[in-house]
């Protein structure tokens, strides 16, 4: 196999110039989605099943949009999953999905024909690629890309590692060793497969005129036709997906993709006259109020700066500064929701949130179960990971004298490892 190279281009150097940088490939990716296997389970076609929360397609279709070489991305569908599609990619705002046809061929070549007609100028090389291989590794696609633009064909594989045996049923359906077959030179082969787009469009074009019987991958019709195909290092991660147990792994992988993060908050606010306060975002009749900038919810306020510190993104009079009159009275939900949001725009998921109110009174056991559905409502969590404790300071300090309500709070993040506050 090729080791990847120095990057090189298809287009020449249009003017003749040899300073001029070398112009880079436009490059389309198709994302075939129009198979039913149901193999996976769920009842519905392995593409459309969540793997960790996410549909395998949307996985798929997110890889080629994150890579930076890669200028469209397209999907083949069957025309019955037409709503399924919506519902997992329909918020990205791709050009509209082709049609399928009966055999995976005839769904590529649909393809290739609606994007010589919808990409202005057509692409100079592109990715097919199966939506049941959701992990293909920037580092991958961009090898392929690369060897492709150089030799016009290129396909992901991994060496044969396991000893191969071909078997044979016997009558009863035992299965008997016919042979060990050598192992040295075979490889596995995976996608996306890239082709220069002129050759592969006259591959399959040619071969839905001579009806050729369908390859079982791109790569297969341009061998056929004697055209060479160069091999260039695959990635385990970019199996495809095709049994229940295989998504059982594949949701490890992607577990082990993320770390957890454990943030801390602390909050005090004085009480001052007033007829009730509100904590943990639940308001409880009371002889004081507490003052402050907000509705003073010491909770969650320690709540917020908790999840801020879990994400290394400042504290919450950075985010609402007390000198912004639009918090003034503010509904502190508001900020724990905002903090909640930064959690999701990072790709992370709440695992634990944990308050501790501090005060004398009011007393805080009867309310403390409104206050976790409360705060489980506002994280969009489930009540099971939200956690209210209560304490007083037996008197002591500024809690004990009741000149204030203070509290502390810890959250538990899921983050994925690959985190933009890596990037510096
Ligand atoms: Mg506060």
């Amino acid at each position: 196999m090729t080791e990847p190279a120095a990057k090189a281009s298809i287009a020449a150097f249009p003017d003749g110039s040899r300073d001029a940088a070398p112009m880079r490939p436009r490059v389309a990716a198709l994302v075939v989605a129009a198979g039913r296997g149901v193999r996976a389970g769920g009842g519905v076609p392995k593409q459309y099943r969540l793997l960790a929360g996410r549909a395998v397609l949307r996985r798929a279709v997110d890889a080629f949009l994150a890579h930076p070489e890669v200028d469209e991305v397209r999907c083949v569908i069957g025309a019955e999953d037409q709503e399924r599609y919506r519902s997992a990619v329909g918020a990205l705002g791709l050009a509209d999905p082709i049609l399928g046809g009966a055999t995976r061929q005839e769904s590529v070549f649909n393809g290739l024909k609606s994007l010589e007609k919808g990409m202005r100028p057509p692409p100079d090389l592109v990715l097919i690629h199966d939506a049941a291989r959701p992990g293909a590794p920037a580092a991958m696609i961009s090898r392929v890309i690369r060897a492709a633009s150089e030799a016009g064909a290129a396909v992901p594989a991994l060496a044969v590692a396991d000893t191969l045996k071909r078997g044979r049923a016997d009558a009863d359906g035992a299965l008997h060793v016919e042979e060990t077959a050598p192992r040295d030179d075979l490889y596995a082969v995976q996608t996306p497969q890239g082709f220069r787009f002129p050759d592969i469009l006259a591959a399959h074009r040619e071969a839905a005129l001579a009806g050729v019987a369908p390859a079982t991958d791109d790569a297969g019709l341009f061998e056929a036709m004697g055209k060479t195909v160069i091999l260039v290092p695959g990635a385990w991660e970019a199996q495809k997906l095709t049994t229940a147990e295989d998504f059982a792994r594949a949701e490890r992988l992607l577990a082990g993709a993320l770390e957890t993060r454990v943030g801390s908050g602390y909050d005090v606010h004085r009480f001052t006259a007033g007829d009730h306060v509100t904590l943990c975002g639940v308001r409880l009749a009371h002889d004081r109020g507490l003052a402050g900038h907000s509705d003073a919810d010491v909770g969650l306020h320690a709540l917020t700066d908790a999840i801020l510190g879990a994400l290394g993104d400042g504290d919450i009079g950075q985010h609402f500064p007390p000198s912004d009159p639009q918090w003034r009275g503010a509904d502190s939900s508001a900020f724990l929701a905002h903090a909640v949001g930064l959690v999701a725009a990072r790709g992370g998921a709440i695992r634990h949130l944990d308050v501790t109110l501090i005060c004398e009174a009011p007393k805080i056991g009867p309310h403390r179960e409104a206050m976790r559905r409360r705060i489980a409502e506002i994280a969009g969590v489930a009540t099971a990971r939200v956690s209210i404790k209560a304490t007083t300071t037996e008197g002591l300090g500024f809690t004990g004298r009741k000149e204030g309500a203070a509290a502390q709070a810890a959250a538990t993040l899921a983050l994925p490892s690959a985190d933009p506050c890596d990037d510096d």
